[in-house]
């Protein structure tokens, strides 16, 4: 599939028990609550769709579109915002789910833009975290795996628009 040689990094089986954890660190968290649980589009619906299903708590689910790294493996240290979200979340308990933080970039900028609509509270999640490529200081709270410096594909994200539907994270071993 595509044109990178991969090889896989974290499987299905490891991804989905991780996921079971989150989703209970979070139903414990928002017992009887009603939260927004914000997908950071494109690279997240995966991982946000898993992990919702596995909240035992009231959702409502609504949507950022970003990008940081059109067609590279580098980010271009540029967030755009291409869609915002459709509810207002004054008052509420927002759950920002993220799949990657590489240089911290993207999470802190939407974390201001959450920050400044006032939300009951704010708590950020993601699947990846890569603490050495950290440029940007930002408040994670649930990081489903920490992971080396290297570029990965799979499980929503993707190089140039390929790999997002592989059941898995792949790390690139034909990078330059
Ligand atoms: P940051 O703003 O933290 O540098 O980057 C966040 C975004 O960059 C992620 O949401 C993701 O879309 C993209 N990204 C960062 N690292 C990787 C990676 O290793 N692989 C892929 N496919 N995307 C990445």
């Amino acid at each position: 599939m595509g044109p990178l040689k991969l090889s896989k990094f974290i499987s299905e089986s490891e991804i989905e028990k991780r996921i079971k954890e989150m989703g209970a660190q979070l139903s414990d968290r928002f017992k009887g609550k009603e939260v927004i649980a914000v997908c950071v589009l494109n690279g997240s619906f995966v991982f946000y769709s898993d992990l919702i299903r596995a909240m035992d708590t009231d959702v409502v689910c609504d949507f950022f579109g970003c990008s940081s790294y059109g067609n590279s493996m580098k980010s271009s240290g540029q967030v755009k915002l291409t869609t915002d979200l459709t509810t207002h979340v004054e008052d509420k308990h927002v759950v920002l789910i993220e799949d990657i933080i590489d240089t911290g970039l993207t999470m802190s900028y939407l974390q201001k833009m959450l920050k400044i609509r006032n939300p009951k509270s704010l708590t950020t999640v993601t699947l990846l975290h890569k603490p050495d490529a950290k440029k940007v200081d930002c408040e994670i709270d649930i990081v489903g795996f920490e992971i080396p410096n290297e570029f990965v594909v799979g499980y929503g994200l993707d190089y140039q628009g390929m790999y997002r539907n592989l059941p898995y994270i792949a790390q690139v071993q034909n990078m330059n």
